[in-house]
């Protein structure tokens, strides 16, 4: 390495974020606009979104607690010199995609094609410069 950074004092790096779950008795099929899926999918997922319509239970909002998404990055040794080189985020983020790093908007957008939150939540906590169209 080209200098000091102590690789052995970094055993990971946690990234994570809550958001709104969408509420299990009111959830239903949802077609979120055609713009907002375009920021996130080269094409739309088969299976679709769901949305929380409001309910009794949810107190009309649509939502019923919170996921939480979150990525982790185990530094491996190019992950370690990018570091320690202190070369630019961008960098860094291409050598740990290149390392089978998944950001957590992908673990996010996961989520939303399992119906568990609505990609509108994902766009408020995540914006689409947080990570990969999928
Ligand atoms: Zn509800």
């Amino acid at each position: 390495m080209s200098n000091d950074f102590r690789s052995d004092v970094l055993a990971g790096v946690l990234g994570q974020r809550l958001i709104r779950r969408n509420c299990p008795k009111c959830r239903a099929p949802h077609a979120p606009s055609p713009a907002l899926v375009a920021q996130y999918f080269s094409a739309p997922p088969a299976g679709g979104f769901s949305k929380g319509k409001g309910c009794d239970a949810c107190g009309g909002t649509g939502f019923a607690g919170q996921l939480d998404v979150f990525e982790l990055l185990t530094p491996d040794p190019a992950v370690v010199e990018t570091i320690g080189d202190g070369a630019p985020v961008d960098e860094l983020r291409r050598i740990a995609l290149s390392r089978g790093w998944k950001p957590l908007v992908e673990d996010a957008l996961a989520r939303a094609k399992r119906g568990e939150t609505t990609l509108g939540e994902i766009a408020r906590k995540l914006p689409p410069r947080y990570g990969v169209r999928s």
